[in-house]
C-alpha cells in the first residue's frame, strides 16, 4: 500500500520539515520539504562507504541489496558513485535508459528492487563525468528527490569514495540515516583510509554498522584453499581500536569478479560456495546491527 505522498498530508507536528528555518529561503524550504517527503517513505537508509575506490563498495551494495530484496522486502539501490558508476554493469542493466513521470523520474526495476544509477545519465559507457562540484552535489540531491522510489523499506546507497563533498553532502542530505557500512582492503595503505573514514562517519554523526575487509586471502579456483596474500587481521585490528563492529572478511574469489562483471548477482547465483556463506552472514550481522541500534535509538 502507498502510504502518504506529501509533506501537507502527514499528521508528524515533530517534523522538522514542518518549519521554514531562519536561514533558509522559501526556496530551499520547499526543496527540503520535498526531500524529506521521499525520504519518509523509506524505513531503513544505508550507505555504503569507503576510503578509497576499487575495494569492493560497489560489490558490497550491490550484494547487500540484493539479498534483502532476495528476503521480500522492499529495496532500493542508488549509486551515486560519480566517477566509477558499477552498478549498471555489475546488473547487467547498461543498456537501460530513464523515463520521466509527474511523480518524478522512473528507477530502472531489477526483479523487485529499484535501480537508479549516475551510469543510467551517461549516454556512452565510456564517457567521464567531469562536472564541477555544485553540479556532482545537484545531482546527488535530484536521486533523492526526484526519483520516484515509493514506499520502501531499505535504500542502500553506493557512495562516491572518499572522505570529501561528495560522502559528505550524501550524508548530511539522507536524514536520519541508520548508518554506515565501511569498506576497506587488508593493505596497511587502506587501513590509513579506512580510520579517516571511521572519523568522518563521527563528524557527520552517522553510526558505523561496521567494518568490512574484502579481498582477505585468496581462494584458489582449483582446490578451494585461502592463500594470505596480504597480512591478516588489519580490518579486526582496527574495528577494535575504534571501538566499531567487525563485520567479516570477504577472500579474493575469481567467482566475485566474474559476477560483477557479468551482471549476474554473486548472492544469488553462488549463495552455497564457501564466499557466498560467508558474504551472507554479514549481511545478516548488518542488518541486525541495524536494528539493534535503531531499537536504541
Ligand atoms: P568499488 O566500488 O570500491 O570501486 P567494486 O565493487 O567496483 O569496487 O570492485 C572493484 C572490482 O573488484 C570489481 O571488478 C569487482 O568485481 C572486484 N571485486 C570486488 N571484491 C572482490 C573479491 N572479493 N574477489 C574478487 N573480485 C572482487
Amino acid at each position: 500500500m502507498e502510504s502518504k505522498k506529501t509533506c501537507d498530508s502527514c499528521g508528524d507536528t515533530g517534523c522538522s520539515a514542518k518549519k521554514q528555518e531562519q536561514n533558509e529561503t522559501k526556496e530551499e524550504y520547499e526543496d527540503r520539504r520535498r526531500l524529506q517527503a521521499r525520504l519518509c517513505r523509506i524505513q531503513h537508509k544505508i550507505v555504503v562507504l569507503s576510503g578509497k575506490g576499487g575495494v569492493g563498495k560497489s560489490t558490497v551494495a550491490v550484494n547487500l541489496a540484493t539479498a534483502l530484496s532476495l528476503s521480500g522486502l522492499r529495496v532500493g539501490l542508488l549509486d551515486v558513485d560519480i566517477h566509477g558508476p558499477s552498478v549498471p554493469t555489475m546488473l547487467g542493466l547498461e543498456n537501460e535508459t530513464l523515463q520521466g513521470t509527474p511523480d518524478g523520474l522512473l528507477p530502472i526495476t531489477f526483479g523487485s528492487m529499484k535501480i537508479m544509477s549516475i551510469g543510467f545519465l551517461l549516454k556512452n559507457h565510456d564517457d567521464a563525468i567531469i562536472w564541477r562540484g555544485p553540479m556532482k552535489m545537484g545531482v546527488i540531491k535530484q536521486f533523492l528527490t526526484d526519483v520516484d522510489w515509493g514506499d520502501l523499506d531499505y535504500l542502500i546507497v553506493d557512495a562516491p569514495p572518499g572522505t570529501g563533498d561528495e560522502p559528505l553532502s550524501l550524508c548530511q542530505l539522507i536524514q536520519p540515516l541508520d548508518g554506515a557500512v565501511i569498506i576497506t582492503t587488508p593493505q596497511k595503505v587502506a587501513a590509513v583510509d579506512v580510520r579517516k573514514s571511521i572519523s568522518f562517519c563521527r563528524q557527520v554523526h552517522v553510526p558505523v554498522l561496521g567494518i568490512i575487509e574484502n579481498m582477505s586471502g585468496f581462494v584458489c579456483p582449483k582446490c578451494g584453499v585461502v592463500t594470505q596474500i596480504f597480512p591478516e587481521g588489519g580490518g579486526k585490528k582496527i574495528a577494535a581500536d575504534m571501538k566499531v563492529p567487525f563485520l567479516g572478511a570477504i577472500p579474493i574469489d575469481p567467482a566475485l569478479a566474474q559476477s560483477g562483471d557479468s551482471g549476474r548477482v554473486f548472492i544469488y547465483h553462488f549463495s552455497e560456495t564457501p564466499t557466498g556463506k560467508i558474504m551472507q552472514e554479514i549481511i545478516d550481522q548488518i542488518t541486525d546491527t541495524d536494528k539493534t541500534n535503531k531499537l536504541n535509538s
